[in-house]
């Protein structure tokens, strides 16, 4: 990491976080009041059983979607409670995604699809796109249409897109869920180098290959979070992913 950048800084803050759905009569409780915090160059492992409210948390720390109660901040900035067009503004400024649904566009190359995506963000000198896919091992396949890739290349395209803006802040939702292992290590090994940059990465995951690069676990059950020491032993590993 970069001397002039401290671990001290927060760089994601989310305070007191409720996201309720109402279907009907019934109501859930997704999120029931989650704080945390990632810093500059540090990466958080979000893990949890299915329907802990893993996916909800990250639609929320993105901006993609609003909580019921509670505030979300990047670099001091509140992203929540705004309205979408100024939320999808602010992500697109700090925030690089990668959802488990891909985020490519279909009728476009991967390289025209960073360059969409960095079109969004204006006054910044952005990475060369062909650099970007070099970095991910896809610079043989910058004019291929996503569907001409391969699950593993479609997962390291997406990150180039995720990444294509330098954001401050990297939310990654089951980035190595249908990965072979070398694209695993590749995707994970690109992820840390971002946060080695100062990024501050969260990432929900069941991998503990995902979890041991963590410095942090945060545990997410029944909509609440807690932290859970960053495991080394492969049996901790284990135990925090069931
Ligand atoms: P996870 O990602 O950990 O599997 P989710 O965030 O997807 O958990 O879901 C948390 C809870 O919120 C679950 O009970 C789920 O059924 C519910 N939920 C998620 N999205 C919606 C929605 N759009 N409408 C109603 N309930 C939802």
């Amino acid at each position: 990491m970069p001397a002039s950048l401290s671990y001290d800084e927060d760089v994601l803050t989310a305070r007191e976080l409720y996201r309720f759905y109402r279907a009907g009569e019934e109501e859930t409780l997704a999120l029931r009041g989650v704080s945390l915090r990632v810093r500059r160059g540090e990466t958080v492992a979000v893990v949890g059983p299915s329907g802990a409210g893993k996916s909800t948390l990250l639609a929320c720390l993105a901006g993609l979607d609003e909580p019921s109660g509670g505030e979300v901040r990047v670099d001091g900035v509140r992203i929540s409670h705004r309205p979408e067009t100024e939320r999808a503004r602010l992500r697109a400024q700090n925030i690089g995604v990668l959802l488990q649904s891909r985020n490519l566009l279909p009728h476009l190359t991967v390289r025209d699809n960073i360059r969409l995506a960095q079109r969004a963000v204006r006054g910044r000198p952005a990475a060369a796109a062909g650099e970007l896919l070099e970095q991910v091992g896809l610079g043989q396949r910058t004019h291929a249409l996503p569907r001409q890739l391969s699950g593993g290349e479609l997962a390291r395209a997406g990150l180039a897109v995720a990444l294509a803006n330098s954001p401050a802040v990297l939310l990654a939702d089951e980035p190595t869920g249908e990965l072979d292992g070398e694209t695993e290590q590749l995707v994970l090994r690109m992820v840390r180098e971002r946060a080695a940059d100062g990024c501050a990465v969260l990432i929900v995951t069941h991998s503990a290959e995902a979890v041991r690069v963590a410095d942090r676990v945060v545990v997410l059950d029944d909509g609440r979070a807690h932290e859970a020491s960053a495991p080394r032993e492969s049996q901790e590993v284990g135990d925090v992913c069931r």
